[in-house]
């Protein structure tokens, strides 16, 4: 009997593969092969199920015949890929439908064919095969369906992923390519910002710099010109006083002088005594004078090397016995122009200020030398007789030195310094055309040098 045309035309399954097997034994549901449909007349694939007789005998089947189409159809709506491949096969390789289509004349899955290979190896999985129905390469993946001896087997041609896979990648990178862009254009302009700001702090530092600058160039003349009015006021200061002193001096030299002539012989000496501290006297006046620059220096050429040999007699008994002199001579000459008792005077204040730096004793070291000078120090060009007086004393510091020129500066106890020793030798060596310099560290000793120029 059958469903589809009443009464039925006499065909006969007997020949069918699920007839065979179903009457063989109880296979429970068969999947007959792919055949052409006698009654449908169409392709079609069958499902039967044996019946049996309650002592278990053989009594015909029952079919249900199923139209492949209906399954490609299906597939086709799920599916648009271009080249996509579905198909439903048995266990043993017939293929019941398939996407693109297949028909009965389809052979089967080969038994070496990558299909049978993958589905005897698992249930379920993927494989990568080059199809023997259309050539194409596909990557596939299949399925047994429970409790059934089918699988289903969903197939994308290489190319077709590839292909979307590109047009992913395309969109992808433009989106890539926008971000990419918008990030630079972003670093960019952050760039020229900070470049923008460095600027105008570094403009800020430089003029702030400027500003300090000034300031100090600023305190340093201020500075300068206190010291010129403070040295001003002292010169006309000491230049009074001398000039009056000198004048006094003058009237005591003078009487001294004419009551030398009348005195007893006993008292000669005595008056002798009083004339040379009043000659001694009048030499400080005319140096002191010479400091406030009111009174030309006597300059005159003279041997510096033979000067300093002839003050050793001066020097020893003024030192003390603590302290050893050595005086080391030029190998030549040093024929300097400039006033012979001043720089003697000059000399001396260098000796005991070394002297007062070395309580507990030392060495003191006259050294003479006629040395050619190139801008240093204090732009000194050409000869010089050089005296440098080292001593082994207690040094001096930064503040110190920066202040020996000074009028009144001095470290020592009242009524042992007054200040204008080396003011005096600065005030000389400048008006001489010359320089002092000063090399000193605390603890260290002291070396001033004194230059005059070498006549012409
Ligand atoms: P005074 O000797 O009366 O103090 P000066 O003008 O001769 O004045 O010296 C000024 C100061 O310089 C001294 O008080 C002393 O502090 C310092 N000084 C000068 N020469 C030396 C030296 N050779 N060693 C250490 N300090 C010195
Ligand atoms: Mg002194």
């Amino acid at each position: 009997n059958s469903s589809a045309v009443f009464p039925s035309p006499p065909v006969s399954v007997a020949d069918r593969d699920y007839f065979i097997a179903l009457r063989e034994r109880d296979t429970g549901m068969f999947f007959g092969r792919p055949v052409h449909g006698r009654i449908l007349a169409d392709d079609i694939f069958n499902v039967a199920q044996r019946r049996s007789d309650a002592s278990g005998r053989f009594d015909g089947v029952i079919v249900v015949s199923a139209l492949p189409s209906y399954f490609t159809s299906f597939w086709r709506k799920i599916s648009r890929q271009d080249g996509a491949m579905t198909v439903l096969s048995r266990h043993d390789g017939a293929i019941l439908a398939r996407v693109p289509p297949a028909n009965v004349e389809t052979p089967p899955f080969g038994a070496t064919s990558p299909f049978m290979r993958a589905i005897d190896m698992s249930d379920s999985g993927t494989y990568r095969a080059t199809s023997l129905i259309d050539g194409q390469e596909r990557i596939v993946a299949f399925e047994k369906i429970s409790d059934s001896s089918l699988y289903v087997g969903h197939g994308r041609t290489v190319s077709g992923i590839l292909q979307t896979w590109h047009h992913h990648m395309v969109v992808y990178a433009g989106f890539f390519a926008i971000g990419t862009f918008g990030l630079v254009l972003l670093a960019v302009v952050a760039e020229r910002r900070a470049a923008r700001e460095a600027a105008a702090v570094h403009h800020w530092r430089k003029a702030a710099q400027q500003l300090t600058e000034e300031a100090t160039h600023r305190a340093a003349i201020e500075a300068q010109l206190h010291q010129a009015q403070k040295m001003e006021a002292f010169g006309q200061f000491a230049g009074g006083m001398a000039h009056d002193f000198n004048n006094i001096l003058h009237v005591i030299t003078g009487s001294l002088d004419m009551l030398k002539d009348r005195a007893a012989p006993g008292d000669k000496p005595l008056l002798a005594l009083a004339l040379d501290a009043a000659n001694r006297g009048s030499k400080t006046i005319a140096s002191m004078l010479a400091f406030a620059r009111q009174q030309p220096l006597q300059s005159e050429v003279f041997d510096l090397n033979a000067t300093v040999c002839d003050m050793e007699s001066l020097l020893r008994p003024a030192l003390g016995s603590g302290v050893k002199l050595d005086i080391v001579p030029a190998k030549t000459p040093c024929w300097v122009r400039a006033d012979r008792n001043q720089t003697e005077l000059a000399i001396l204040n260098l000796a005991l200020n070394a002297r007062d730096a070395m309580p507990a004793g030392g060495t003191l070291l006259v050294t003479v030398s006629c040395v050619t000078l190139t801008g240093a120090p204090a732009g000194l060009m050409g000869d010089f007789g050089a005296v440098a007086v080292k001593d082994t004393g207690v040094g001096m510091s930064p503040e110190v030195q920066a202040r020996l020129s000074e009028p009144f500066f001095t470290t020592k106890g009242p009524g042992k310094g007054t200040g204008l020793g080396l003011s005096m030798v600065y005030g000389f060596a400048e008006q001489s055309h010359g320089a002092v310099t000063v090399d000193s560290a605390v603890g260290q000793g002291t070396t001033m040098v004194l230059y005059l120029p070498f006549s012409q």
